[in-house]
């Protein structure tokens, strides 16, 4: 499986100009996953390199952390034609590389920005305004995590309220950064299970949901 010449969709690979894999350190603890590249990364084949990257950049500043100190990337390695919402057969079909990302670089604390990437990795519908600011603990592929919700800072742009809750849920990070990792669940028993749907294996909630008394 190699993303670099990904076909799995006809029209994103036809319109793209590159695949945008993600960037950052490989080893780090902090992951960002957002919805999908924009213009400028499509053309840089960088994620988050125009306007909400530059607030992501300020937003991490603040909490004394930098962009090269964590690793970003988005449900969608691809532009969509327009910027337009990622579809589901889309999420469907780079879903996989997403998984193997979590699992390699590993990360104590994954943040989900906005409603794509959120839902996605919590394995729920609800929304963003309704989950931002709350940490859990969840399963993404074979890598247990803690999962924070927040706003895409794109939102925060042009709306100061959804910036200043953006900023306040941010200064939640470095406290969730200092936890220890969340316990692995116990691994599945050996009996033979029906065979999982394609979503499946993206977010498993912990089964004793962790109490981490943080808000
Ligand atoms: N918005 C995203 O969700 N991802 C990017 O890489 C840039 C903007």
């Amino acid at each position: 499986m190699t993303a670099r010449d990904c076909t799995r969709c006809a029209e994103l690979a036809a319109t793209r100009t590159s695949v945008v894999f993600g960037a950052g350190n490989a080893n780090a603890d902090l992951m960002f996953v957002g919805e999908a590249p924009g213009a400028n990364e499509d053309l840089q084949g960088l994620p988050f390199v125009g306007a909400a990257g530059k607030l992501l950049e300020t937003l991490l500043g603040e909490i004394g952390l930098s962009r090269s100190e964590v690793f970003i990337a988005n449900v969608l390695k691809c532009r969509p034609p327009g910027n337009r919402d990622p579809r589901p057969g889309e999420i469907e079909n780079c879903t996989p590389y997403l998984i193997s990302q979590v699992e390699l670089v590993a990360p104590r604390v994954i943040c989900t920005l906005g409603n794509f990437a959120t839902k996605l990795l919590r394995g729920d519908p609800a929304g963003i305004t309704r989950v931002h600011g709350q940490p859990e603990v969840r399963t993404i592929g074979s890598h247990t995590t803690r999962l924070f919700p927040i706003y895409h800072p794109a939102a925060a742009l042009y709306t100061p309220r959804t910036m200043e809750t953006l900023r306040e849920d941010f200064l939640a990070l470095p406290g969730l950064l200092g936890l220890a990792a969340p316990a692995s669940p116990r691994p599945p028993q050996a009996a033979p299970q029906e065979q999982p749907d394609a979503l499946a294996p993206v977010a498993q909630a912990e089964p004793a949901a962790e109490q981490l008394g943080l808000f």
